[in-house]
């Protein structure tokens, strides 16, 4: 394969996350930090996921909203709209023909099968519905509608990534070559976990720290994170090598890291003043970020107006492999 300086094409890239109104620092470590990378290198395209929150949204009536607050996110963590696309999924409605398409191509048995449908069928068993299936079927229409071969993305969604890249061959394989295969690309955090300490940070569990949370908030948050078990009194020495707040002091406090470790296994500290110096490094990290949002969030239009341009930039690509798909599949032409 061509290294990334030889490439005579440029590559595109396409990643997303659902509009579910808080994004936590799971989702900026494991991805969003890389959507903002990756624009040196790649034309990027990147989504605010409307459609799919849908899945999962008991008031859907917040939706509208929710598109603004990510493409805000998207934007005040470093997402430059003059290099790159930035729109709201539903504003491109191909992306619903391709993946009915797509649903043809996939037994059922294979959308049962996915992890997360496993996981969400447990956390919601009184509504699962079809979208919720075919999510994958979605995901898939979603990279392969702009052709993107790389992906941003946390491990929790390799399972999709996976069934993109069947589907491109699947449909490649009948119709002739149209998709590329999808590679994914992780960041050196692809996995933080909640404030439990043991599953993957996510809002559907309730153990996230929101990116735009205020100081006190996320302070608050932390101090109520579950740290070593065995470091039942002030006197007890913790392990850090089992504790998320060591973890996350890792990536938040690098120049303190050996300190808190030395602390930490010596009992010269107790959990909560090791907790209140990761609330400082968290909010240090993630005040120009804060700031970036509470101005754009002052300009409602403006986003919007980025949002708009985005998405007749991507209608553009998308029209264009729509018309190729049909041709393929032998739909008669309109
Ligand atoms: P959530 O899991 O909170 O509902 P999404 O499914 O919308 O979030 O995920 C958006 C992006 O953030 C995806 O690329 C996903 O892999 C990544 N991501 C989500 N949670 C984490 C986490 N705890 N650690 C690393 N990456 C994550």
């Amino acid at each position: 394969m061509a290294s990334r300086r030889d490439r005579t094409v440029t590559e595109r890239v396409f990643s997303g996350f659902r509009v579910t109104g808080e994004q936590h620092i799971g989702n900026y470590l494991g991805a969003i930090r890389n959507y903002v990378d990756l624009q040196a290198d790649y034309d990027c395209i990147y989504c605010a996921v409307d459609v799919h929150s849908l899945t999962t949204l008991e008031d859907a009536r917040q939706v509208g909203e929710n598109s603004l607050t990510s493409a805000t996110v998207m934007l005040a963590a470093g997402v430059d709209p003059e290099r790159s696309i930035i729109f709201v999924q539903s504003h491109v409605p191909e992306v619903m023909e391709l993946a009915e398409y797509f649903a043809m191509l996939t037994p059922l048995a294979v959308l049962t099968r996915v992890p997360t449908f496993k996981e969400k069928v447990r956390q919601q068993p009184e509504n699962v519905n079809l979208g919720l299936v075919g999510y994958p079927a979605l995901m898939a229409a979603d990279i392969l509608l702009y052709r993107a071969s790389v992906v941003p993305i946390g491990v929790d969604q390799e399972p999709h990534l996976e069934f993109a890249r069947e589907i491109a061959r699947k449909f490649n394989g009948r119709f002739g070559e149209t998709f590329p295969e999808p590679r994914s690309v992780h960041t050196t955090t692809p996995l933080v976990r909640g404030l439990d300490g043991q599953s993957k940070m996510s809002k559907s569990m309730g153990n996230h720290i929101p990116i735009g949370a205020s100081p006190a908030e996320t302070r608050r948050l932390v101090m109520t994170a579950v740290t070593d078990p065995q470091r039942q009194r002030r006197t007890d020495p913790g392990r850090p090598e089992l504790c998320n707040v060591y973890s996350l002091h890792e990536i938040f406090s690098p120049a303190h890291v050996k300190h808190v470790y030395r602390q930490c296994t010596t009992a010269g500290w107790g959990c909560v003043d090791c907790k209140s110096l990761l609330a400082d490094s968290i909010n240090g990290a993630f005040a120009e970020f804060r700031e970036r949002c509470a101005e754009l969030a002052a300009d409602p239009d403006r986003v919007r107006a980025i949002l708009r341009d985005g998405a007749a930039r991507a209608s553009a690509i998308a029209r264009e492999t729509m018309a190729e798909v049909r041709a393929r599949m032998g739909l008669l032409a309109g």
